[in-house]
């Protein structure tokens, strides 16, 4: 068999906590169904404190939203209206759940494309709106007035920026005004004071390289001096998203995985996915081909370090010096809008083993009581093992080679199509812990197909006790969370 080939995930001490608490995840799964999903509102309020101390690292002042769309939960965004910080909503749903969970207004921004009704809301209660086009400025320009609404704090969300001299791009995005367009926007801005007030840019870039982050950044200081230069007093910068989460424990691992897949894909070894899957990559007269297309899951700096090393670059158009000292010195205050990283270790998704089959020498076929869209991990390009926890304990017999296929009567619903390897065979009871799925994995894809009834969700936090739990929605960050006194 050539050795397995792990892909064990990061555990920090909250979540290696709960996944040794495998009684309670039993018991769980059995009162409430698989999948289940487990989400830890505390973590998410240690990580806001962690990106907290890379502003004070750099003595910035400004806040921190949490990007709403990874993750449905209203005990996590509960419990991140009680740290103080904020909560970015891209629909009218979000904005209502925000409002509903505690978000001031002031702590609320709406981003994304808006309809009316969105626009509506967010302009009444004063929640920030990040323009998304020329176009939705007029709309909300003209809400406000027919309306009789307060005026709007906005951001202008700007794309597609120029690095000065060097040869970065941003990449193209459908989000936002461009760059070259930012002289007839602010015309049309200053022709809407009435209405909206400019409080900043923005921007979001949906990619791991914080080269082009840089370039965005520094494309957003520039904007801020020409709107100065106008007599406008903008005075925040919000970076966006995309400082990404570091998924798995061991870099050795995640390397010789990728190599070995290269070989598979050149059938120098034998296949390690369903079909030969190759994840972007295929071969060609002996050569490989093509890109390997999955987030790269073991990676050296993420999350508020990432945020901490784009801070600490320098800025090409004014004269090398970082970006940080840039912003401090124009006293601007400095928004984030993490998703994915703020919700790092935040949730495990449960699934039941339904069944086993032996076929043949091949991968033992292991079937969950769960859909590919439950797990959401291969969707979004994760590959990282689940955890085994047996249902009776028994001995480790040493590694099994598994293929994981979903409930769904779909030839195409694999929870993976990477063999899995498990640390001993499973059998139908036990469960399989997917972890670190709170951001984007646990119910973004979640759907009512075969009317099989969506994922529940239960909050865990730790007492003197040990474990507590509630479900989600009876949760409130107050003692007991889910307690009625
Ligand atoms: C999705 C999104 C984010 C969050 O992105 P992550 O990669 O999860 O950090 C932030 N801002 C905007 C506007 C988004 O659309």
């Amino acid at each position: 068999m050539g050795g397995a080939l792990y892909l064990e995930p990061r555990l920090g001490p909250r979540l290696g906590s709960l996944l040794e608490s495998d009684r309670l995840l039993h018991t769980l799964a059995d009162a409430l169904g698989s999948p289940l999903g487990v989400v830890l509102p505390d973590q998410l309020a240690e990580n806001v404190e962690r990106f907290r101390s890379v502003y004070r690292g750099h003595h910035l002042a400004g806040q921190i939203f949490l990007a709403h769309k990874a993750n449905r939960s209203s005990a996590l965004l509960r419990r991140l209206a009680a740290t103080g910080a904020g909560v970015d909503v891209a629909s009218l749903g979000e904005l209502q759940h925000a409002l509903g969970c505690g978000f001031a207004p002031s702590l609320i921004t709406a981003t994304g494309p808006k309809d009316t009704r969105f626009l509506w809301l967010a302009a009444r209660t004063g929640a920030t709106v990040s323009l998304d086009s020329p176009a939705e400025l007029d709309q909300l320009a003209t809400l406000v007035r027919a309306h009789g609404l307060p005026r709007v704090p906005v951001l202008l969300r700007l794309s597609g920026f120029e690095g000065a001299g060097v040869k970065v791009l941003t990449r193209r995005s459908r989000f936002g005004t461009a760059v070259p367009e930012l002289d007839t926007v602010l015309d049309t801005l200053e022709r809407y004071a009435d209405a909206v007030e400019l409080t900043g840019v923005a921007y979001h870039l949906d990619t791991t390289s914080a080269a082009e982050k840089a370039v965005a950044l520094e494309g957003c200081l520039l904007a801020l001096e020409e709107c100065r230069g106008r007599g406008l007093t903008p005075r925040a910068v919000d970076i966006g998203g995309g400082f990404g989460v570091s998924y798995l424990a061991d870099r050795t691992q995640w390397e010789r995985y990728t190599t070995e897949l290269a070989q598979a894909v050149l059938g120098t070894r034998p296949p390690l996915t369903w079909g030969g899957h190759g994840y972007g990559l295929r071969e060609d007269g002996g050569t490989l081909r093509g890109a390997l297309g999955v987030y790269p899951a073991y990676r050296p700096v993420a999350g508020e370090r990432y945020l901490d090393d784009l801070l600490s670059r320098p800025a090409t158009a004014f004269g090398g010096r970082p970006l940080a000292t840039l912003l401090l010195e124009h006293l601007y205050d400095l928004h984030t809008e993490p998703g994915r990283a703020l919700l790092d270790q935040c949730g495990v998704t449960l699934a039941r083993v339904l069944e086993t089959r032996d076929v043949g020498t091949g991968p033992l076929w292991v079937r969950l009581a769960a859909t590919a869209g439950d797990i959401g991990l291969e969707e979004h390009g994760i590959l990282m093992d689940p955890v085994l926890l047996p249902r009776e304990p028994g001995p480790t017999t040493g590694p099994v080679e598994t293929y994981l296929f979903g409930s769904l009567c779909l030839e195409s619903d694999l929870i993976t199509r990477r063999t899995v390897y498990l640390p001993r065979r499973p059998a139908p009871g036990d469960l399989l812990a997917f972890v670190n799925t709170a951001g984007y994995c646990m119910d973004f894809h979640a759907t009512q197909a075969q009317r099989q009834p969506v994922a529940r969700k239960v909050a865990a936090w730790q007492d003197r006790a040990g474990w507590r739990w509630c479900l989600d929605e009876e949760y409130w960050p107050i003692t007991p969370p889910g307690g009625q006194q």
